[in-house]
């Protein structure tokens, strides 16, 4: 018997049919589909009692009908079968949950963008056009782009949720740009950007 098998056998008696075999007991319970994402580490287990958890999800017994939110370590251990449902159930809801995310993003620094856009010459308009298709294609801006942004949208004295807009400083030229920025520059992306993105430029 293993240190998991230990801690959440009286448990799983208490809620199964089959009380003899453990492997048959085991085979009782299947994944339900429900799943939370709680955010913060904050959630427990129901079956081994660990606590901190930030994902949880709703097994059920066949026969029984009992329901448990279990975490992570629980899936692990408790049926191939049950952890194959959850692995499947996480990748489709992570993908409406990113859809979401960039869906409220989008609805906050687009309508800047657009009125910014009415506002310029034709030439301008084209330039924009193709910063904010970079942006989405790679879900942030470059240090130089947003710089160019934030003051055209100044200049044309547009309200816009500054710290909304994501940089993105992946590339060589990323770096060099944000290294080369003027300082006033700096200071007006700096609340864009993460914490991580401000130590290794504090680093530079
Ligand atoms: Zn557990």
């Amino acid at each position: 018997m293993n240190a998991w098998e230990e801690k959440v056998r009286q448990k799983l008696i208490a809620t199964s049919v089959n009380d003899a075999d453990f492997n048959q007991l085991r085979k009782e319970w299947r994944f339900t589909g429900n799943y939370k994402d709680h955010g913060k580490a904050k959630a427990s287990c129901e079956l081994c009692g660990n606590t901190g958890l930030r994902h949880h999800y709703l097994i059920a017994n066949k026969q029984t009908g009992e329901a448990l939110w279990v975490g992570s370590q629980c899936i692990l251990n408790f049926d191939e079968s049950i952890y194959g449902e959850v692995k499947k159930v996480r990748r489709t809801k992570q993908k409406e949950f990113q859809k979401q995310i960039d869906g409220d993003l989008l609805d906050k620094i687009m309508p800047p963008i657009v009125a910014l856009y009415d506002r310029l010459p034709r030439d301008r308009q084209r330039n924009l056009h193709w910063v904010v298709g970079k942006f989405r294609r790679r879900s942030g801006f470059s240090p130089a782009d947003l710089t160019k942004v934030f003051n055209a949208l100044e200049r044309e004295e547009i309200k816009y949720p500054k710290e909304s807009f994501p940089v993105i400083i992946r590339s060589k030229q990323d770096k060099i740009e944000m290294l080369g920025l003027r300082k006033n520059d700096l200071q007006s992306i700096w609340v864009c950007l993460t914490e991580e993105q401000r130590k290794n430029i504090l680093k530079a």
